[in-house]
């Protein structure tokens, strides 16, 4: 093959090609160490002095001319490659930005921080207590002992070892507050609590309950009706009635419990509160006498009230949400309301 016909083959790969790969594949073709130009070149030690002359210079020009038409062709491809990104990889600057989620606070968590305020503004304390609590504070202190028919009201979840209980009410807290503290006592406390029922729109396993204690002289029923009353006001709206009717629990004598005018039909009668204007949401009492001496204190000289209530209940009547389960549901498009 003479050095025109390597030049025209040269010309026609290079044209042809369509990657930078193949440029180099036809670089090392005709330019590599064994490429067709480079035989030539190194055949030229054998030839005559003209004929080095004349081949060499034609070979070199050959030379010249494909290392041109590479890095020609070369730059092509690459401009190419680069409009062809830009085609698809096209970014509109001028389009707005995504814009970032802002995230909701829980309906439970707008009850808790409502509770906080309305009971600090009455001058309680928040009090803290363990959600795993021995038998003792949980039933015994609060004058709840072993083989009491009461014992039954609360389904418990027993915790392996012994005598100790997933909390199933918050009341255990009073017995610390008053262990911990000399009255007089103004105390609230929130949190979990477990008992082992079965799940429907009204329990649920796991729920929250808010309480509260206070332990002075001369505390009359009549103090706690004034507080529920004003609680009752703050979280439900100042057209909110409540009325006290007579109950039982172990820890508190005499026991009331509370209701007030439903807040999802005004008290005109709904499903919610089955048509009696009426819901219950909290129980209460004044503190039994029993459950001050368990803690050391005179019930000639110290009175007291608590009482408690469900959040769910509350979150639940606040809002007109109907299934508490939707409160643990982790569902975006109900919490997204909030
Ligand atoms: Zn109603």
């Amino acid at each position: 093959m003479d050095i025109k016909d390597i030049l025209q083959l040269a010309k026609d790969q290079i044209n042809k090609a369509s990657s930078l790969e193949e440029i180099e594949k036809a670089r090392l073709e005709f330019l590599g160490r064994k490429g067709k130009l480079t035989e030539i070149l190194r055949g030229l030690a054998k030839m005559s002095l003209e004929q080095k002359k004349k081949i060499g210079g034609e070979a070199n020009l050959a030379r010249e001319d494909i290392e041109l038409l590479l890095k020609n062709k070369a730059k092509e491809l690459r401009a190419a490659g680069a409009e062809k990104i830009a085609e698809t990889e096209k970014v509109d600057i001028t389009l707005p930005g995504l814009a970032s989620k802002i995230g909701h606070r829980h309906p439970l968590q707008l009850i808790k921080e409502k509770y906080i305020e309305i009971f600090t503004s009455f001058g309680y304390t928040l009090f803290n207590t363990p959600e795993i609590e021995t038998e003792e504070f949980n039933f015994d202190l609060l004058n709840i002992p072993q083989n009491h028919p009461a014992r039954d009201m609360w389904d418990t979840f027993f915790v392996k070892g012994n005598g100790y209980v997933l909390r199933t009410h918050t009341s255990p807290f009073q017995i610390h507050c008053m262990k911990k503290n000399k009255p007089p006592l103004r105390f609230f406390a929130f949190g979990r609590v477990y008992r082992y029922e079965q799940i429907d729109a009204g329990h649920s396993p796991n729920f929250y309950q808010c309480e509260g204690l206070v332990v002075d002289k001369n505390i009359t029923l009549a103090d706690l009706k004034g507080t529920i009353q004003e609680f009752a006001k703050q979280m439900f709206g100042h057209d909110v009635k409540s009325r006290m009717r007579q109950s039982f629990f172990p820890f508190t004598e005499p026991s009331v419990e509370v209701d007030v005018t439903c807040a999802v039909c005004g008290g005109k009668g709904c499903p919610v509160c089955k048509g009696t204007g009426w819901v219950e949401i909290i129980g209460a009492g004044m503190v039994h006498p029993n459950v001050l001496r368990n803690v050391g204190l005179n019930p000639a000289e110290w009175q007291g009230f608590a009482f408690g209530m469900g959040v769910d209940r509350i979150c639940m009547l606040k809002y007109g949400i109907e299934d508490i389960r939707l409160l643990y549901s982790n569902n975006l498009k109900f919490l997204e309301q909030f």
